[in-house]
C-alpha cells in the first residue's frame, strides 16, 4: 500500500448534529430561530426552475451590490462565499503563506486548526485569560497571521474595538482576520477600520443574524488588494461556487433592514432573559454578546446536563475538550424554546 503514504490526511471538523425530528428543541448550532425576511419566502415561491439550466453568476453580483449599499463600501472591497466557512478556508489558503505560525486563541472556533492542518500552515494558540477574554498582548508576538472571532466562540465574549484595533495595528506586516459571525447581536463591527488598515479582513455570515444557514452565504470586507488576491484563489479553485437561488434570495435578505433589526433585537432580549434564569439556577458564564451562552453549573457536571437535556429532546453543544469540558454552549432560541429549556433544567437542578 505505497500510495497511502502520499495522501493528504486530515482530521476533519466535527459540526453539531442536524437531527431531522422537528420536535427536537435545537439549541446546538447557533442557527436563527426565526424565518428569513418575508421577501425570501415570496420570491422562492415565484422562482422559475427553467433558470437553473444556466450557470449562476460567478461574481455573485446581486449579493455584492446589496452588501455594498448596506455597508457603504465599494463592491471591490467585498468577497462573497458559500458560507463564511468557505470564505475563511479560502482566506487561510490565500493569506497564511509565510511559513511562520499563525495565531489564534486556544479556546475558539474549532475549524481554525483544521484548516491550518489541511493547508499545512503552522499555528500557535494563544491561551484566553482566566476570565475567557482574548489575550491582546499575546496576539502581538511574531506570527504569520492572526485570526479570532469577535465575539469569540464558544465563549460569546466581545473584545472591544479599541483592543481589536491594537491587535491589527501591532500586526501590519501580516493579515489579521476578524471573524464577526456573531457581531449582529450587540457587538460593534471593525468594518470601518478597513479604510485605515490594509491588512484587515472582516468576515461575516448570513447563517445567524440573517436566518439563512441553509442557503450557505458568507462574505468578507477588506482592502481591494486583499479581495483581488482572494478572488484569484477562488477562481483557481471553483468558479461557480454559489447556486442561483442563494444569490437571488441572499440579496433580498440584506434589503430588509427593519426585519433584520427586529429578529436580532428579539434574540438579544431572549438572551438577556435566559442569562437571568440561568444565573438563578446556579449557572455561571461569560457575558455573551452572541446568540448563545457558554454556561457551567456550580454543582452538576456539564456532560451530565447535556445528556439529561438530550433525553428531553433539547439539544445543546458539549465538547469533551481541555478547559471547556464543564461548559455547555446553548444557542438562543425563541422565548418558548428557552422557557422549555429553563423548565427542564429546573426539574434537574432544584
Ligand atoms: N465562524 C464562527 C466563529 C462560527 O461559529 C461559524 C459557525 N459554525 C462560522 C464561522 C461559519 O458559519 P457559516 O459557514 O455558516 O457562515
Amino acid at each position: 500500500m505505497n500510495w497511502e503514504k502520499n495522501i493528504r490526511t486530515v482530521v476533519p471538523y466535527v459540526a453539531g448534529e442536524q437531527p431531522q425530528d422537528k420536535n427536537i428543541i435545537k439549541l446546538n448550532t447557533n442557527e436563527c430561530p426565526y424565518p428569513p425576511a418575508p421577501a425570501v419566502a415570496k420570491k422562492l415561491a415565484e422562482m422559475d426552475a427553467d433558470s437553473f439550466r444556466l450557470y449562476p453568476d460567478q461574481n455573485i453580483t446581486s449579493i455584492v451590490s446589496a452588501l455594498s449599499e448596506y455597508y457603504k463600501v465599494r463592491p471591490e472591497q467585498i468577497f462573497v462565499g458559500v458560507g463564511s466557512d468557505d470564505v475563511l478556508s479560502l482566506a487561510f489558503l490565500t493569506f497564511f503563506n509565510s511559513g511562520k505560525p499563525i495565531l489564534f486563541p486556544d479556546v475558539t472556533y474549532s475549524f481554525y486548526d483544521v484548516w491550518a492542518d489541511l493547508y499545512r500552515i503552522p499555528y500557535k494558540t494563544v491561551p484566553l485569560k482566566e476570565d475567557w477574554s482574548v489575550d491582546i498582548e499575546g496576539m502581538k508576538q511574531e506570527n504569520g497571521g492572526v485570526i479570532f472571532p469577535n465575539p469569540n466562540a464558544p465563549t460569546g465574549l466581545f473584545t472591544d474595538i479599541k483592543s481589536v484595533e491594537e491587535i491589527i495595528a501591532a500586526n501590519r506586516d501580516v493579515i489579521v482576520i476578524v471573524d464577526e459571525a456573531y457581531i449582529d447581536f450587540g457587538g460593534e463591527s471593525v468594518l470601518p477600520l478597513i479604510e485605515s488598515y490594509d491588512n484587515l479582513l472582516v468576515v461575516q455570515t448570513f447563517s445567524k443574524s440573517r436566518a439563512m444557514a441553509g442557503m450557505r452565504i458568507g462574505f468578507c470586507v477588506g482592502n481591494e488588494k486583499l479581495i483581488k488576491y482572494l478572488s484569484d484563489v477562488k477562481f483557481s479553485f471553483n468558479s461557480y461556487t454559489m447556486n442561483m437561488p442563494s444569490q437571488i434570495l441572499g440579496a433580498l435578505a440584506v434589503e430588509d433592514d427593519a426585519y433584520f433589526k427586529e429578529i436580532t433585537g428579539k434574540i438579544v432580549a431572549t438572551r438577556e432573559w435566559t442569562k437571568k434564569e440561568l444565573t438563578r439556577l446556579g449557572f455561571t458564564f461569560p457575558d455573551s454578546m452572541a446568540n448563545f451562552i457558554f454556561a457551567s453549573h456550580s454543582s452538576v457536571p456539564a456532560k451530565e446536563i447535556y445528556k439529561y437535556l438530550r433525553e428531553k429532546s433539547i439539544y445543546v453543544r458539549y465538547w469533551d475538550k481541555k478547559r471547556i469540558n464543564n461548559c455547555l454552549r446553548i444557542t438562543i432560541g425563541t422565548d418558548e424554546q428557552m422557557r422549555a429549556l429553563v423548565a427542564a433544567l429546573e426539574e434537574l437542578l432544584t
